[in-house]
């Protein structure tokens, strides 16, 4: 799940809009790319080009993360975490066992080298372990240390990212929005975020869940099924619309 996500997110184009002038009416103009700029584009100065949905330009994929790429980097994140997670919990006692060996060999290096200056004649005995052995409970501290901290750093990212999901955002709308929250707020009006449809239909928005049956194949299983919508313009999802219809509406 981390390989087949890393490499569909750094592979997968974030989608950009279309140059040509007529295709899109009623929409901003990017001052930069002189294009139109559908709702939630933004352009990136890294790309130097418009992106449809932009949330951020992602150094470690070297890649945009946009429209179409956005389940892919969140679900990276997600399994690169549970992953890293999953190693720190089952390593520990290799870790303490690891550590405790190294004390234990620098312990016995400082008395071999005692016993060395007491000594009248010019030998120094042997080291009582091989370089080998160090190197390898080293690199298992090593890895440990590596494997929690990204961990952490990569736990704390995704949980960011699941609320900004949750509350239907993207990283670049959540600026604006709480500008935009604030200066209503002071006219006594208040913010409402077009592009949020409730906590639980921005999951499955995002995710691609339209019926059960996905939360296994689409998210607990590698999927490549593209993201609603064309990124163009945001109107309601049917798996949305079709929930919040009542089933006995005449
Ligand atoms: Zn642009
Ligand atoms: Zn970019």
């Amino acid at each position: 799940m981390i390989v087949f996500h890393y490499y569909m997110a750094i592979t997968t184009a974030p989608g950009y809009p279309p140059q040509a002038k007529g295709d899109l009416t009623g929409v901003s103009i990017c001052r930069k790319c002189i294009a139109p700029k559908p709702a939630r584009t933004h352009h990136c100065s890294i790309c130097n080009r418009c992106v449809l949905k932009m949330d951020h330009h992602c150094p470690w994929l070297n890649n945009c993360v946009g429209h179409y790429n956005h389940r892919y980097f969140f679900s990276f994140c997600l399994f690169m975490t549970m992953g890293c997670i999953y190693c720190s919990i089952s390593g520990w006692d290799m870790f303490r066992e690891a550590y405790a060996a190294i004390e234990r060999m620098k312990q016995l290096e400082k008395e071999r080298l005692q016993a060395a200056a007491n000594q009248t004649y010019y030998q120094t005995p042997p080291p009582a372990f091989s370089f080998r052995q160090r190197a390898f409970h080293k690199s298992i501290v090593y890895l440990w240390v590596l494997c929690s901290s990204v961990a952490l750093a990569l736990g704390a990212l995704t949980l960011w990212h699941a609320a900004l999901i949750t509350r239907g955002e993207t990283s670049i709308e959540r600026h604006i929005n709480k500008k935009e929250r604030q200066r209503l707020q002071k006219k006594g009006k208040a913010f409402r975020n077009p592009y949020s449809f409730g906590a639980w239909d921005n999951w499955r928005v995002f995710l691609g869940v339209d019926v059960p049956r996905h939360w296994l194949t689409r998210v607990l299983l590698p999927s490549t099924h593209l993201p609603h919508g064309t990124g163009l313009s945001w109107d309601t999802p049917p798996c949305v619309t079709q929930r919040h219809t009542p089933l006995l509406a005449i």
